[in-house]
This record gives structure tokens, C-alpha cells and sequence, in this order.
């Protein structure tokens, strides 16, 4: 799927170690506790001191790792700045634990900041009976409602503190770090206001989750949103990247390898969701629940984390679909949700 792709460096640094990828940005890479089973992360010079992009998932190891990268590779200089791309666990992590090893200002977009807000409260039996719901809506059976309902708390194991104040940066900000410009573009769907940052001067582009390499990035309806749109967001927001970003840059994804070819990673990912929203078409000949598209959508076995984002992409491209005008939603008698081809 990536054969239009170039990856100028083959092996990622292993965690506690950092590999210069750019000028002035070193690749560092920590471990996750999933299927995709590591992040990487950014560290940049910044004159006399240092700026990091994202945190990681909040492990002892990952803590130990940053441990190791400080008494190594940061000369005796502090990090002054902690920018994180979008409030999911495994990049605002140990974002909090970081800004007060350092005494350092945690920058995010606001609606990234207040997600994880948001998300580290999101626990009680409202919150889970509101996931237990939207499962049902979906065409889950009792049992995988059950987990769905459990599910909440998730986001405190991965980022057990959100800092309590932050610099907001937004669509355009410029961010000078170590006397170049980084401009940030914001990109939608994925998550609600990711920061991507770009680097004319030398051609570089941190991307986060917004655009990856070998896989796509979750597009998920989310149960706080459950009529959201998220799929028509991320396409539009791929679209605006590709006029703003010149194709050369290299492209510095949060998982996978840094690569070349973003304009081309661009025309797959909108292909692929397009050839996805052709099944799904395909598949709603009769009144349809998302439950029912999963073994369309998703060939193989999922575990129960990945069961969560597979329901909600199923949901992402019907809620696409519905607004393209290309399916009709109907509820039965039974709450559900079903979707049929016009
Ligand atoms: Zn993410």
C-alpha cells in the first residue's frame, strides 16, 4: 500500500536511545502496551535548552527511558517546552509527569487540552452507562456492551495527570524553536484539533497520528459525540495538508518510519477510505448496523481494545455515508441503528 513511499532511515532508535533524523531533531522511540506497540517522539534543540513533541503512555519503563535520554543526550541543557500534538494517552502521557520534572510549559491546542481534561474525569456510572448505550445503538451484544461500559478509566492508565495549565497554540501559530519557524497546521478527525508542526526552512513536517506510513489513522465516532462526523473532517483536513505542505518534505509520523511521499500517503489514505466507503455501500443492501459491518470492514480477529476503535470507524464511515446522502439511517423497535443503500 505504501509502494510510492521512501523511508530514509530503515531502524528506529530503541527506547532511551535517539537517532538525528533532521536538523536539529533527534527520533526517539518508547514502548505501548497494544498491537501498535510504540510511539515515536521528537526532541529538538532549542538555543540553550530543549523542546519535546509528545510524551509517551505513561509506563515505569517509558519514565526510565526519558531518564536515560536525559542524563545522555541532552548535553546538560533543560527542556523549556513540551508540545503535544493531541490529547490521546500515548502523546499527552507523561506530559504532566515531564513538565514538573522540568518545571517546563506544556503547549497543546485548546480543544486538545480540554479533551484530556475532559477524558481523565470521564469516569462514574453515567459515563459508562452512556458507552453501555451508544454499543447498543451500534448493534453490540450485551456482553460487548458489558466491555464497552468498562472501558472508561482507560485514559487515566495511559496519562494519569493532565498539567493544570497551558500555553494554547492554534491554526497558523508559529513556534520558533531553536531559530526556525514551525507553523502550525491543524488537522480534524483523528483527533478534534491535532497540531501538526511545519518546518519550511528545512522541509519537515511533524505529523503526529494525522497522517502515518502502512497504517490509517483512527477515524473514530466517539461516544461523547455519538452523531459525529469525524471521517468527513479528516478527509477535508487532508486535503487543506496537502495545498499547505509541499510533497519533499520529510514526514515525521507518530507510529512506523519517518518517510517521503506525502502527497502520495495523502492519495492512498483518501483512497483507502474511499474503497472502504465502496463496501460499505456495497454491504448495506438491506438495513445495516455497524456490528454487522465489522467482519466487512475488519478481516481479521479483534481484541477487545481494538473492538472499540473498529466500532467506532464502522460508525465513521456510515455517519460519512449518511451525510454524503448515499444511506438512509433508520432506528428499530429494538434502539438499534441501521443504515440501507438508497
Ligand atoms: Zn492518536
Amino acid at each position: 500500500m505504501d509502494g510510492s513511499l521512501e523511508f530514509p532511515v530503515a531502524t528506529p532508535p530503541a527506547p532511551g536511545e535517539a537517532i538525528a533524523i533532521a536538523p536539529g531533531v533527534f527520533w526517539l522511540r518508547m514502548r505501548l502496551p497494544f498491537a501498535l506497540n510504540h510511539i515515536n517522539l521528537w526532541l529538538l534543540e532549542d538555543g540553550p535548552g530543549w523542546t519535546i513533541v509528545d510524551c509517551g503512555y505513561a509506563l515505569d519503563e517509558t519514565r526510565d527511558a526519558w531518564l536515560r535520554i536525559f542524563a545522555e543526550r541532552l548535553g546538560g541543557r533543560p527542556v523549556r517546552r513540551i508540545i503535544v500534538t493531541h490529547f490521546h494517552p500515548d502523546h499527552m502521557g507523561l506530559g504532566s509527569w515531564l513538565a514538573e520534572h522540568w518545571g517546563a510549559s506544556l503547549w497543546t491546542t485548546e480543544k486538545e487540552y480540554l479533551h484530556a481534561r475532559m477524558m481523565a474525569q470521564d469516569i462514574g456510572e453515567a459515563s459508562a452507562a452512556s458507552r453501555r448505550d451508544f454499543a447498543r445503538r451500534a448493534g453490540l451484544d450485551e456482553e460487548l456492551c458489558t466491555v464497552f461500559g468498562e472501558r472508561q478509566g482507560n485514559y487515566r492508565r495511559g496519562c494519569p495527570a493532565v498539567v493544570p495549565a497551558y500555553h494554547r497554540i492554534g491554526e497558523g501559530t508559529v513556534i520558533e524553536i531553536g531559530g526556525r519557524k514551525w507553523q502550525v497546521m491543524i488537522g480534524e478527525g483523528h483527533a478534534p484539533e491535532h497540531a501538526c508542526l511545519f518546518c519550511t526552512e528545512t522541509g519537515v513536517l511533524i505529523a503526529g497520528d494525522q497522517i502515518l506510513p502502512r497504517i490509517s489513522p483512527n477515524i473514530s465516532v466517539q461516544t461523547y459525540e455519538p452523531d459525529g462526523n469525524p471521517l468527513a473532517r479528516y478527509l477535508a483536513s487532508l486535503k487543506k495538508l496537502r495545498a499547505g505542505v509541499p510533497s519533499g518534505v520529510l514526514v515525521l509520523p507518530s507510529h512506523n518510519l519517518p518517510f517521503y511521499g506525502m502527497h502520495e500517503r495523502i492519495d492512498e489514505l483518501a483512497a483507502h477510505h474511499d474503497a472502504r466507503c465502496d463496501d460499505v455501500v456495497t454491504a448495506c443492501t438491506r438495513p445495516t448496523s455497524a456490528a454487522e459491518l465489522l467482519p466487512v470492514l475488519f478481516r481479521r480477529q479483534l481484541d477487545r481494545h481494538q473492538m472499540g476503535f473498529a466500532l467506532g470507524e464502522a460508525l465513521a464511515h456510515l455517519h460519512y455515508l449518511e451525510g454524503l446522502g448515499a444511506l438512509a439511517r433508520q432506528t428499530g423497535g429494538d434502539g438499534v441503528n441501521r443504515f440501507q443503500a438508497k
